[in-house]
């Protein structure tokens, strides 16, 4: 009998004719020692005559994907040790690779499982999955756990790893498995078994040391590659949802590489929770979501109220200055606008709900383009009047499900800086630069050095699903295409990803935490002047059709402002911060003083704030400094004599002494900048 030999393809394209049955850590040490140390597990793309690309939209849920089998043409992720039987790709995948991470977690459950049953063999087991930040496992026991118990198995689970045992796959007859699993009462393996396998199937199992359980894997080689874990919290949740059923305890916990990737991930959280824009907007008094009123509607108290009045009049100008009219549209229009718009049709589970007066029914509006729309066609217009640039901070209400509210980042009332540009074909490509300018602006001027620009196009093959010319798309795409070389900007071409309606560009901001925001958008629209009869008189004398541009740059201002707290964590830059200078009279004959120099600093067009509390200093300056105002400016005797203030900043502390014209100065020249120093 001859040994069967395999072909194992390499990321390199080297191929090794190896005998059947070699395993991935075979090859891995062939190569180099090291990197089979390195190596978790191996990913697998079988080599047939139609090999399927994954896709990455079809993402198994997490259940399915522990226990049932995957498309066997798709890459999938095997054990270091899995004998390789047919000609395959195969790919080391390494601890940098983010799906090694899954596979970490997901063996870090399995020590979790161990920990569980050496401490407390009476426990019953449901399921451990990776989730996206972690893992957990569920388990029934009649005794819930306690936060103490967390503390014991915390320290089991380190014994388990130091232990080192290897993670071995096994099989076993499906009958046989269901037997023993309802010979031990285990009612929740019982259920997995049933609902992922079926008659005359093997039941895949993974051991380490004693500890044996149903899935699929893959594993890391040993208990001992989990080498940073902790569990993070405990939780209550009916088995299969069911408030019939048992209650089953939810232990969650959080496994990496390395103690410093570990801590690394904490210390964000903690970063991130700081910098919660809700929390903040609590702490800063910016703004509330009452329950009275519902949820998802913003309500902005007197200091958030103030910085958005400094973004909208920043705004305000900024269009004026670059060519754009502004306007101001009603809330609610007839349902008959939403039929001649299509709104009514394909967006019409995203709006409030039809409200029926005397002569007809109204909807709250979800956009603003069409109102915009009727402005436009109020009178005949020719190529001369083009391009027509309609600008509104415009309110709207979308239908969002109660329950998927959140913060200012989802909200169901919110304001659009929203703009409408109507133009002649040729115009495209200027229009398309001079938005791009904008946006660049607004980025940068709020502080973020940093964004990503996506083109999303039209797919051709796919030509029934877009509205519009061929003409049409290929002009418009090209516009975006080349406004967005001539600038010089970098971008990633998204094809099918397009609107049925046109293609756009999309700006994500990259926020101080390396967090992703989507904001800004360029949009094309060949539907809507269509479903208007949208009209100039050109050169030629003949009407033609405009193209439509929407564009918003804040995208909204509810979810700006959201992301400028969390990006600032409350410390907003001076032009922004609701109040500019907190003034500390140390004593009451300081009074007079710092009411004079409240009037000149008020006079020069700064917010300030004064506090006559009979504090002590420091209990004011405190004050003052959490609520994160930039500048403190604190007087005794020595400063009212010499016309001075003793300066503080948020940043950088005690400046000392500053003759007060010299302060204000500075103060006002940095707000005209929109510095982001002190
Ligand atoms: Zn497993
Ligand atoms: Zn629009």
């Amino acid at each position: 009998m001859s040994i069967q030999t395999i072909a194992v393809t390499l990321p390199d394209g080297t191929i090794r004719e190896v005998p059947s049955g070699t395993t991935p850590l075979d090859i891995a040490n062939s190569i180099s020692p090291r990197l089979a140390a390195a190596s978790v597990v191996a990913r697998l793309t079988p080599v047939t005559e139609t090999t399927k690309e994954a896709n990455p939209h079809d993402e198994e849920p997490a259940e399915a994907a522990m226990y049932a089998a995957g498309d066997s043409t798709a890459p999938r992720l095997v054990d270091l040790s899995t004998p390789l039987t047919a000609d395959t790709k195969l790919e080391l995948v390494t601890e940098k690779d983010p799906e090694a991470l899954k596979v970490v977690r997901h063996s870090a459950a399995h020590v979790l499982a161990t920990a569980v049953l050496e401490l407390f063999p009476e426990t019953k087991l449901g399921h451990g999955p990776a989730t996206d930040s972690g893992f957990f496992y569920d388990f029934y026991r009649e005794k819930p756990f306690t936060p103490e118990d967390l503390v014991l198995i915390e320290a089991k689970m380190a014994e388990v790893i130091a232990r080192d045992e290897k993670f071995v796959h096994d099989a076993e007859p499906r009958e046989q498995a269901l037997a023993e699993f309802e010979r031990d009462g285990d009612f929740m393996k019982t259920h997995f078994v049933t609902k992922f396998t079926v008659p005359g199937d093997e039941v895949s199992f993974y051991r380490n040391g004693k500890f044996a359980d149903f899935c699929r894997g893959p594993h890391v080689p040993s208990t001992g590659r989990v080498k940073a874990v902790k569990l993070t919290a405990l939780a209550g949740a009916y088995w299969l949802g069911d408030e019939k059923n048992p209650q089953l305890q939810r232990i969650h916990g959080t496994a990496f590489f390395s103690k410093k990737d570990l801590d690394a991930h904490f210390a964000r959280l903690e970063e991130l929770a700081k910098r919660d824009h809700r929390l903040l907007g609590k702490q800063l008094d910016l703004f509330s979501i009452q329950e009275l009123a519902g949820p998802g509607l913003i309500f902005w108290h007197p200091k958030g109220a103030l910085i958005r009045k400094v973004m909208e009049d920043w705004m305000r100008e900024e269009c004026l200055r670059r060519g754009y009219s502004l306007v101001f549209t009603p809330h609610v229009a007839k349902v008959n606008l939403w039929q001649t718009s299509g709104h009514e049709g394909f967006y019409a589970a995203n709006m409030f709900t039809p409200m029926e007066l005397d002569d007809g029914n109204y909807r709250m509006k979800p956009m603003n383009c069409p109102f915009h729309i009727l402005i436009y066609k109020n009178s005949p217009k020719s190529y001369r009047d083009l391009p027509v640039r309609l600008a509104e901070l415009g309110n709207v209400y979308r239908y969002e499900r109660s329950g998927t509210m959140h913060g200012l980042l989802r909200v169901r009332g919110f304001t659009q800086d929203d703009a409408h540009i109507f133009c002649m074909p040729s115009q495209i490509e200027d229009e398309v630069v001079a938005c791009i300018d904008f946006a660049e602006a607004v980025l940068k001027t709020f502080g973020f050095k940093e964004f990503k620009v996506e083109l999303s196009t039209w797919d051709p093959n796919d030509r029934e699903h877009y509205a519009g010319s061929d003409a049409n798309w290929e002009l418009a795409s090209n516009g975006l295409k080349h406004a967005l070389d001539r600038k010089g900007i970098p971008y990633k071409v998204i094809p099918g990803e397009a609107a049925f309606y046109g293609p756009k560009i999309d700006f994500k901001l990259v926020d101080v935490l390396g967090r992703l925001w989507q904001l800004s958008t360029v949009q094309f629209d060949f539907n809507l002047p269509a479903r208007f009869e949208m009209e100039y008189v050109g050169e030629d004398g003949e009407k033609h059709q405009p193209v439509m541009v929407h564009r918003a740059l804040f995208g909204s201002v509810e979810r700006f402002f959201g992301v400028l707290i969390e990006h600032y964590a409350g410390a907003f830059p001076l032009w922004l911060a609701p109040v500019q200078v907190g003034l500390v009279p140390i004593s009451e004959r300081h009074h007079d003083y710092a009411r004079k120099v409240e009037k000149e600093l008020k006079a020069a067009g700064l917010r300030v704030e004064i506090d006559e509390r009979n504090e002590k200093m420091n209990g004011k300056i405190r004050d003052f400094a959490n609520q994160k105002t930039p500048y403190i400016l604190v007087f005794g005797d020595k400063e009212q004599e010499a016309g001075a203030a003793s300066v503080r900043t948020r940043a950088k502390g005690d400046q000392g002494s500053m003759p007060l014209a010299d302060f204000i100065a500075k103060a006002k020249s940095l707000v005209e900048t929109q510095s982001m120093e002190l």
